[in-house]
């Protein structure tokens, strides 16, 4: 008795030059439909499902193979003498080898317009049966379900080297396969934010040369279908590929440089969080003032720009040593001015794309925790003054840069911005007061300090925050409030006579 192949892929390539390998090395193929008609067309003998099961093709397709002379060919145990004599007593021949690929679903959600009949119609139900079936009997039973391995099937067939280990292996794929297909259709169907069970599926795009460090093992992974505004939608242009470190801060300069969109902006980071950025009417004003904020930092940094870049900023970045640099597009000058250095990793990703609202997940040991991003934003309009001294209208705008750019710092988080400049940013601290140290420290050294204004991600436990401040020159501050001491902070800056605004709004960034 031949060996017998069913073969059933809605991607059909290159499944006739496998079905006729198969052919030349002995098997029988099977196959449904479509497969059937590309195989018999381009010359290949094969036997279509229906005259196996004595059935016709039902319901449009919904069912073709789920017949127990399919399911029973591939799940029969060979070294079962009961499941043999079953098998011979109903006339069924076992299948040995299941060749399948899915109904496109992934793709037909993506499809514009695509109605919801569409995409359930785009549920395959007899390849996955099939894929299990012959995934569960791998023993006896080898599955095919990525085109990948067409060739390496027949390398090892030719080598005599298709055993339980290499099938188990492709058995294990197929879970993966299947299971991953299930996440997409149980996601697609889902309209609760925090369901009982999380059903993820991410795709490899490639194994890292590390990660965090050196000893350790990493690889990226990717969404099936990725936020348009995301670094796996960011396209690179030039340079060595992202380590696991450059992969994490370049999506942490996205994410700030996504709540600057109305003027030309340039966000300059180092080990995720800011270390400056500036706003300006143009971009190179803007590299300028990102540039000057911390031209120490600056060095070996990660850089986006919210605008295309020009030869002019091009020219300034050239100078620097920088590990990428991140914008919507580059002028063609700009471009190779920047090339010029071999390692830059230069990419661009469409910045009108922006999806704002979006989750986030961490593991934890044995577990992981979800929560909506932090995409709250407050403005001028959300600030509640609680001191008697009124802050300026410049003072305000100030107020406002730094609650926009405060959010995006590891906490304990303070900064000290004009309105359009970063001038000292604090960060991670296990104390508020040494995070506000750093940032006044820092900023206290600019020309511009003057004008200079804190922000605080979270609310001032004690009043010696504000007390340092305004021994150190400061006119204005911005914090959530909610402190059982919030009255000695309100008193304290009354006693200096600077303004203390709250905004009732928390931004941790642990
Ligand atoms: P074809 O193009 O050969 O007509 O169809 C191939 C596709 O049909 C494959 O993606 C395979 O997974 C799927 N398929 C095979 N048998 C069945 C079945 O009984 N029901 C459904 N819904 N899909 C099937």
């Amino acid at each position: 008795m031949a060996k017998l192949a069913l073969l059933s892929v809605s991607d059909k390539t290159g499944i006739t030059n496998f079905a006729a390998e198969l052919v030349a090395r002995g098997y029988e193929v099977i196959s449904t439909g479509g497969t059937l008609k590309a195989l018999t067309d381009a010359g290949v003998k094969a036997t279509a499902v229906e005259d196996i099961t004595g059935f016709p093709e039902m319901l449009d397709g919904r069912v073709k193979t789920l017949h127990p002379r399919i399911h029973a060919g591939i799940l029969a145990k060979r070294d079962n003498p009961e499941h043999m004599a079953e098998l011979a007593k109903n006339n069924i021949n076992p299948i040995d080898l299941i060749c399948v690929n899915l109904y496109p679903f992934k793709e037909t959600i993506q499809k514009a317009g695509v109605t919801d009949g569409e995409a359930i119609e785009q549920i395959d139900i007899g390849g996955p049966s099939m894929l299990r079936a012959a995934a569960k009997n791998y023993q006896d039973v080898t599955v095919i379900t990525d085109r990948a391995d067409y060739a390496e099937f027949l390398k090892r067939y030719d080598a005599n080297e298709v055993d339980a280990k290499y099938r188990r292996g492709l058995a294990a794929k197929v879970f993966r396969q299947t299971a991953a297909y299930d996440a997409l259709i149980a996601s697609y169907m889902t309209s609760d934010a925090f369901p009982d069970k999380l059903t993820l599926t991410y795709e490899k795009v490639e194994d890292m040369r590390y990660g965090e460090n050196s000893h350790q093992k990493a690889a990226y992974y990717k969404e099936p279908i990725p936020a348009r505004y995301s670094l796996a939608n960011a396209k690179q242009l030039h340079g060595k590929a992202l380590s696991y470190n450059n992969t994490r801060d370049a999506d942490a300069a996205l994410r700030i440089i996504a709540d600057f969109t109305e003027q030309p902006t340039v966000v300059a980071l180092k080990h995720m969080n800011p270390c400056g950025i500036g706003v300006g009417d143009d971009l190179l004003s803007a590299w300028n003032l990102a540039y000057e904020a911390d031209p120490i930092s600056i060095f070996g940094g990660i850089i986006a720009l919210n605008r295309k870049v020009d030869l002019a900023t091009a020219e300034k970045m050239h100078a620097l040593f920088l590990e990428i640099i991140i914008a919507p597009a580059f002028d063609e000058d700009a471009y190779a001015v920047l090339a010029k250095k071999k390692n830059l990793r230069i990419m661009t990703l469409d910045f009108a794309k922006m999806d704002t609202h979006h989750q986030d997940l961490v593991t934890v040991l044995g577990g992981a925790l979800l929560q909506d991003a932090d995409t709250a934003h407050e403005s001028i309009a959300d600030f509640k003054v609680v001191s008697k001294a009124q802050p300026t209208q410049a003072q305000l705008e100030a107020l406002e840069f730094g609650q926009t750019v405060v959010k995006h710092v590891k906490s304990n988080a303070i900064v000290v911005t004009t309105a359009n400049q970063t001038l000292g940013v604090g960060a991670g601290q296990m104390n508020r007061i040494d995070s506000l140290k750093i940032a006044v420290d820092k900023a206290k050294e600019k020309d511009n300090f003057k004008n200079a204004v804190v922000a605080s991600d979270a609310f001032f436990p004690m009043d010696d925050c504000v007390e340092y401040a305004a021994q150190n020159g400061i006119k204005a501050i911005v914090e959530p409030g909610g402190s059982i001491k919030d009255q000695a902070s309100i008193d304290k800056a009354d006693e200096y006579g600077i303004a203390l605004i709250f905004t009732g709004v928390r931004h941790f960034k642990h």
